[in-house]
């Protein structure tokens, strides 16, 4: 019908501004897509114009002059933008760009990157004690990190305790250097950084250099391990995985993502999906999927299999099926115990008491209709997470 139009309509102005002018078109089907639900159950097209992953203009119906004015427009305005004749209007904020970019790099290195040949990797850099105390040399090497095309997506600063760096460092227990490594490593804080680029892991590698101080001084004085040696210490003050696989163990030690089976019951799904969902992501939350879709029996039955003979058994069932919910896996570090934290109590007049800012103190009906589920532990949440989504492949 008039859709085939529109496409042909798009292809034409695909070809007239050519690949260079970040203009993209796709196909969306509200019916199967939950953010897209408000798009749902009308028959005419709807045409949505994003920048930068927001919506800024909508266009109803198979308009195609109305069209074809908005696309050129964009277009025209984004190349000033890129002319630097132009202001982007700052619609989003900074922050809010930079976390979800950094998260975006991290969950998915591979998003938006057209050729294979290009993957994206992720790898695990350190800043160890002595050189991190140094505050300017230690911005020096972050700068370094992003002139070389480096995205950080997650950093935290620890002081490692002796067993953690044993068990870092395991391999190099029975090396000559290990005490001073260990007495180094658990002088002061270590800056630990998850390292997203193409090619990461080599590239990193080939900046830092020689493993030792002293080879890296003879071989490479550019490389890095020589350049920020820090006087009198043999011991090179950064750290990159050695393979990508030594990378993912590396990365799961630092920041060791753990993954939770979350729900939105069905009358809260349909009064406060908003307010949760915005809950949900000002925890911190990562959303590794997420579907809408009314429990069948059989689910319900087995979701609480648990609680079978209890006197309120039947009613649970019943309401878990009386539409659809919202079903998510959510991830983050510790996601099982921080998902339950943010539910708070079972009861909601227990949960309004002792955790005022819960979910369940501020969305709940009473204790069978309580708004929300979690895991109560890993075991429960890997179990619950195969039960719905089958088997996945999150990372
Ligand atoms: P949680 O959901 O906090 O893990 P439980 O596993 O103990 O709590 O119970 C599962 C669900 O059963 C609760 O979320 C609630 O919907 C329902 N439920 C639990 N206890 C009662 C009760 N005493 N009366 C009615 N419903 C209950
Ligand atoms: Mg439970």
């Amino acid at each position: 019908g008039p859709c085939k139009a529109v496409v042909n309509l798009f292809r034409k102005l695909k070809n007239e501004f050519g690949e260079d002018d970040g203009l993209h078109f796709a196909v969306a089907e509200a019916d199967s897509i939950p953010t897209l639900q408000p798009f749902r159950n009308k028959c005419e097209p709807v045409f949505l114009f994003c920048v930068n992953g927001k919506i800024i203009t909508i266009v109803r119906g198979v308009n195609a002059p109305l069209i074809s004015k908005k696309i050129t427009e964009l277009v025209q305005e984004e190349r000033e933008i890129a002319a630097g004749q132009k202001e982007r209007d700052e619609v989003l904020t900074k922050q809010i760009v930079e976390d979800a970019s950094r998260q975006l790099a991290f969950f998915f290195p591979n998003f938006g990157i057209k050729r294979t040949d290009q993957k994206v990797e992720k790898t695990l850099a350190l800043i160890r004690p002595s050189l991190l105390k140094e505050r300017r040399r230690k911005y020096s090497v972050l700068q370094r990190i992003k002139d070389d095309g480096f995205k950080i997506a997650m950093q935290k600063e620890i002081i490692l305790s002796e067993e953690q760096t044993r068990e870092f460092y395991k391999e190099h227990e029975n090396q000559d250097y290990f005490p001073v490594l260990l007495e180094q490593m658990t002088s002061g804080p270590t800056l630990i950084l998850a390292l997203t680029r193409e090619n990461a892991v080599a590239h990193w590698r080939d900046l830092l250099g020689p493993k030792t101080v002293e080879e890296a001084m003879k071989e490479n004085p550019n490389s890095l391990r020589a350049k920020y040696a820090v006087n009198n210490i043999p011991i090179a003050q950064l750290h990159g995985s050695s393979t990508p696989d030594d990378a993912q163990k590396e990365l799961q030690f630092f920041f060791p993502q753990e993954h939770t089976l979350a729900l939105i019951k069905p009358a809260a799904a349909k009064k406060h999906k908003d307010d949760i969902m915005q809950k949900v992501k000002e925890a911190g939350f990562t959303i590794s999927k997420i579907k809408e879709e009314a429990l069948t029996h059989e689910m319900a039955t087995q979701f609480y299999k648990d609680h079978k003979g209890k006197p309120f058994f039947e009613h649970l069932v019943t309401c878990m099926t009386e539409g659809p919910s919202v079903v998510m896996i959510l991830t983050k570090e510790n996601a099982v115990e921080e998902w339950r934290q943010l539910m708070g109590p079972t009861d909601p007049e227990v949960a309004k008491v002792t955790s005022p800012e819960s979910i369940r103190a501020q969305f709940a009906q009473d204790i069978l209709s309580n708004a929300v589920h979690g895991s109560s532990n890993r075991e429960h949440a890997l179990e619950s997470i195969e039960c719905v989504f089958g088997e996945i492949d999150i990372d």
